[in-house]
């Protein structure tokens, strides 16, 4: 397969890139002779950019909406809050079977163009999945809310195994002390993923491998994030969108909030998305370099912008073309008919603000077998086109 004439972020020239056996075979100019290949789409004004990492997310979690109606001081507040305010709602959400909620978790994170999830928690054991669910860490939940964490840490079988734990969710000293805690009891010398980090200080970031930022669910929760700005000079900064119970569905209103709170620069902020997540769960993926897996995204260039202006801008409706491992798993309709001789058996068709994509796998089912449940869900993709008023 080649995608002709798209342009890679940072690159001055439009380039051609072929991908053969799942991996990037070649990047080369795009006014340059490629190979043949069976398949060929050239696009016009389009971006490409490594499929996304998503470094935190809870895929089952994700038909819950937004539970919390004020600021809290940490998670605990949070977490006992919401089990008493939304007691009956949390249950009927429940209610719908776990591998129903996780395959919908996994095609939230593929229509934003993610191809690789951090899931945190139990193993949601999806058949066939279309993108990359990461399990190779021991997710701990927190200090506060996992039982037996001290022994759960220190457990000698699993010392190879990065932990995945959320800390320092919170602006208090509880927030505060629970990372000195973790450090302290940290006795084997486990690489530590964090993720929230809202109170974490320079000092203490020092003693993780990294920090999954996720600013959405942050303010959500505390109105406060972590202070990035500071950390990332002491610690890998990765990003996270967190389920949908604390943010939007839509990493890149997650990405638009990032940007905005100046704490990055965009060119740290487009690397807590691909290589250094990449390097922290050891993944052959996050660059557009040969030999890399084919995780691959094209999207419209939106008009007037360049580069990271135009990747931070992009929205899902955007999305033309998203490549796991070299197999298409998502396209717009408007290249449907140069894609003739791919075989259109098991994709459907879904409308995103409008726009109509083709999605692997049956996802009208999924929605309506999860409707049968609870008909009162609103996803963000539609069956049916939606009628012009
Ligand atoms: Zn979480």
């Amino acid at each position: 397969m080649i995608l002709g004439n798209v342009n890679i972020i940072g690159n001055n020239e439009p380039v051609n890139v072929r991908v053969c056996n799942g991996k990037l075979a070649d990047i080369t100019p795009a006014d340059s002779k490629s190979q043949a290949s069976h398949l060929q789409l050239t696009f016009n004004d389009a971006i490409i950019f490594p499929g996304l990492i998503n470094s935190h997310d809870h895929l089952d979690f994700n038909l819950f909406p937004q539970l919390g109606n004020k600021k809290y001081s940490n998670y605990t507040e949070w977490g006992n809050y919401i089990h008493k305010a939304y007691k009956n709602e949390i249950a009927e959400i429940l209610q719908i079977p776990a591998p129903l909620r996780s395959e919908w978790g996994m095609y939230k994170n593929l229509l934003c163009g993610i191809t690789t999830v951090v899931n945190h928690g139990e193993k949601p054991g999806l058949k066939n999945a279309l993108i990359t669910v990461f399990e190779e860490s021991h997710c701990l939940h927190s200090v506060q809310f996992e039982k037996n964490w001290k022994i759960k840490l220190n457990n000698p079988l699993k010392k190879n195994l990065p932990v995945n734990i959320h800390v320092g969710e919170g602006d208090d000293l509880l927030s505060i002390n629970e990372i000195d805690e973790l450090i302290k009891y940290n006795l084997l010398k486990r690489k530590l993923v964090g993720i929230h980090g809202v109170s974490m200080s320079a000092k203490q970031a020092e003693k993780f491998e990294a920090l999954v930022w996720c600013p959405g669910s942050n303010y959500f929760l505390l109105d406060k994030t972590a202070q990035v700005n500071r950390l990332e000079k002491h610690t890998k900064i990765l990003f996270g969108t967190d389920s949908t119970l604390t943010g939007s569905w839509d990493i890149w209103e997650h990405l638009r909030l990032a940007r905005k709170t100046g704490l990055l620069s965009d060119e740290a902020l487009y690397c807590t998305l691909n290589q250094n997540a990449a390097t922290i769960w050891q993944l052959n993926s996050g660059s557009i370099d040969e030999g890399k897996d084919a995780d691959l995204v094209v999207a419209k260039n939106p008009v007037g912008k360049k580069d990271l202006d135009a990747f931070f801008e992009l929205r899902p409706a955007d999305i033309l073309l998203v490549i796991h491992k070299g197999e298409i798993r998502l396209f717009d309709e408007s290249i449907l008919t140069r894609l003739y001789g791919i075989d259109m058996y098991g994709f459907s068709k879904v409308f995103i603000a409008g726009a109509c994509k083709y999605v692997k796998g049956d996802l009208p089912a999924l929605i309506k077998k999860i409707k049968a449940y609870r008909p009162d869900i609103n996803f963000p993709v539609t069956i049916k086109e939606p009628v012009q008023v």
